[in-house]
């Protein structure tokens, strides 16, 4: 998948290239009924569809000749995907493996001396009621998350919108890095990195293929 080591260009997931981070990566897709109609989706996170899913793999998995992390998307969205959409959901994937360093700042190595990983968490989840908003207007949770998002963020979550306020555009908080703001809110992500393994065989459906990723392909 050399879309996939296109993503890694980007400075923030050199760690992985360096690492030599080995990522499996697998296509699910939705049941079909007898006219191939998708019933329910690919994958699934506390009810909600997802769109990928990523994963770090344990020492038995990686002895058995696995990859070090496992990227699971939804199939059915892939096939009508434009390239850059899929390079987004590529980086957003990638973008929850962290590659740990010990405190001499060495890539620290599992018995296997494969790359121990970690998972990041979103920047922001959100968990919102519609009419909770309506009700309480400025009271409510939901208002009051989304000026913090828009007033940290968003130039880059609603640049239309930023943009046509006088003055938004050189904000303060222009150059702040995501994470310097923690919102708190509920666990309800688009997707998620922690997922047990009963967890996970309960949200992926078909599996079809599973092309393995090695870093050693990465075009110079
Ligand atoms: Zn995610």
């Amino acid at each position: 998948m050399d879309l996939l080591w296109g993503v890694c260009k980007y400075e923030s997931h050199k760690p992985i290239r360096e690492a030599g981070v080995k990522i499996d990566v697998v296509l699910a897709y939705a049941d079909r009924d007898d006219k191939g109609q998708a019933r329910g989706t690919a994958l699934q996170k506390d009810g909600r569809r997802a769109l990928g899913i990523t994963r770090k793999l344990g020492l038995k998995d990686r002895a058995m000749g696995r990859g070090d992390a496992e990227i699971t998307l939804d199939g059915d969205y892939w096939l009508e995907a434009g390239k850059e959409q899929q390079a987004a959901l590529l980086d957003h994937e990638l973008t929850h493996l962290v590659v740990k360093m010990d405190q001499a700042g060495f890539f620290r190595r599992d018995p296997l001396k494969r790359p121990i990983l970690g998972l990041r968490l979103h920047d922001i989840e959100v968990g919102w009621f519609v009419e909770v908003a309506k009700r309480h207007e400025g009271n409510s949770l939901e208002r009051g998350q989304a000026l913090m998002i828009m007033d940290s963020y968003g130039q880059y979550f609603w640049p239309e919108i930023v943009g046509a306020k006088p003055g938004a555009e050189k904000s303060e908080d222009a150059d702040k890095k995501p994470g310097d703001i923690t919102i708190q809110i509920s666990g309800e992500g688009f997707d998620s990195g922690l997922m047990s393994e009963e967890q996970f065989s309960k949200a992926v459906k078909n599996i079809k293929k599973r092309p393995t990723v090695e870093p050693t392909t990465v075009p110079a």
